[in-house]
């Protein structure tokens, strides 16, 4: 069972140097993959029950916004008419403000699109150019000022921080300029250096350029404080929304909820078997589009979780959010009280301040999720 869908449209307008996303160069568009994407959403409906309409759609990449506004209206009557989509759903689509302007904009939104995540990343030009990003600061505020003439009133912004050469004044400046547009999300993501990228070989661990890296605690620290002081609720280590602005889709993953995932790449997590099966797609293009040919969903690695390995998830995802782990929901869910199985585990973070339970939930305090590498892992089976 599943109430989220996600479309993973592989492609860019060119391959930034620090990205590990499946995506592929396409100078020419998505051409027919909104095609592969309709006739999976039928293969795949056939074999899966959707728990209820759909309660979001996320447009993920990739550079979604390189479709076809009218692609991107196909696709969302297809999934209303095949899985049914609920009246309040959330439907996002993440766009790369090199790609879009007012009227591609409006198009979107006209095709029932209502929340923007608009990939930022920086408002400093050197540090843009040094991601290798395809838009100026600039370019990235005239994509904000367009999306809110075309009707958005709900956008994000994403910023990555702990860039080669970047000071913590720059982060803070980053930060104050996404303020001015006031956006109702920002997340804000250390840059992890991935293995295999261009990044990986230009900044070897000991480069001096990532000396950033060291200064997480204090960038973390400082966004916490300069957003939660504007309003922001920090609702997720890296994710912040005004008041009834959050994520609700991103929110649903680390809630564990259902979600089906079309496209080259794309992962799956479904509710109906046992404690749930998770698997994901072909990530090639070539193999993606032959399998759907041929009328196969071109599904890889497919995981059927055991009460261990879905009890664990519950934590560490859980603990991602503000919000924490609730008892009554995992005792509903796996018959067993959290106190009962991680009870030590609980114990020994709360006494080195990574952990506060009072007596509904258990949460990661803010130095927790400052560790949240070391502390999540202690939920491991
Ligand atoms: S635009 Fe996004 S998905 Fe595409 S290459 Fe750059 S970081 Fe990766």
């Amino acid at each position: 069972m599943f109430s989220r869908l996600y479309l993973h449209i592989p492609f860019c307008r060119a391959k930034c140097p620090y990205c590990a996303f499946v995506s592929q160069e396409s100078r020419g568009g998505p051409g027919g993959y909104a095609d592969l994407l309709l006739d999976e959403m039928r293969l795949a409906a056939r074999g899966c029950t959707p728990a209820k309409p759909l309660e979001s759609v996320y447009f993920g990449g990739g550079t979604p916004s390189l479709l076809e506004p009218g692609d991107t209206a196909r696709l969302i009557a297809r999934a209303a008419e095949t899985v049914g989509l609920s009246a309040t759903a959330e439907v996002t689509l993440e766009a790369n403000p090199g790609t879009v302007d007012q009227e591609r904009l409006a198009g979107f939104r006209n095709a029932g699109v209502n929340r923007l995540s608009l990939g930022v990343q920086s408002f400093d030009d050197t540090m843009l150019a040094t991601l290798g990003r395809i838009h100026t600061a600039q370019e990235a505020r005239d994509a904000f000022a367009a999306a809110r003439q075309a009707g958005f009133t709900d956008i994000g912004i994403d910023l990555i921080h702990a860039l080669p050469g970047q000071t913590p004044e720059m982060w803070r400046s980053d930060l104050e300029q996404a303020l001015l547009l006031a956006p109702e999300h920002i997340s804000v993501y250390g840059l992890a250096v991935e293995e295999g990228t261009p990044f990986d070989e230009r900044y070897p661990d000991d480069s001096p350029l990532l000396a950033g890296q060291d200064l997480a605690a204090d960038v973390f620290e400082k966004a916490h404080d300069l957003l939660t002081g504007r309003g922001y609720e920090h609702y997720e280590i890296a994710n912040y929304a005004l008041p009834g602005h959050r994520s609700r889709h991103n929110s649903g993953y680390w809630q564990r909820d259902g979600y089906l995932g079309l496209g080259a790449g794309a992962h799956s997590f479904l509710r109906d078997a046992g404690f749930g099966t998770r698997f994901g797609n072909a990530a090639d293009l070539d193999g993606y589009a032959a399998a759907i040919g041929r009328g196969v969903l071109p599904r890889r690695d497919v995981t059927l979780l055991s009460r261990e390995d879905a009890m664990a998830e519950h934590m560490f995802l859980g603990l991602r959010m503000a919000d924490g782990v609730g008892f009554d929901r995992f005792e509903r869910e796996f018959g067993v009280a959290p106190e009962a199985l991680y009870g030590r585990v609980f114990e020994e973070l709360a006494a080195m301040g990574l952990l506060e339970r009072d007596e509904t939930a258990v949460r990661l305090t803010l130095r927790g999720w400052l560790l949240s590498n070391r502390v999540l892992g202690r939920f491991l089976p």
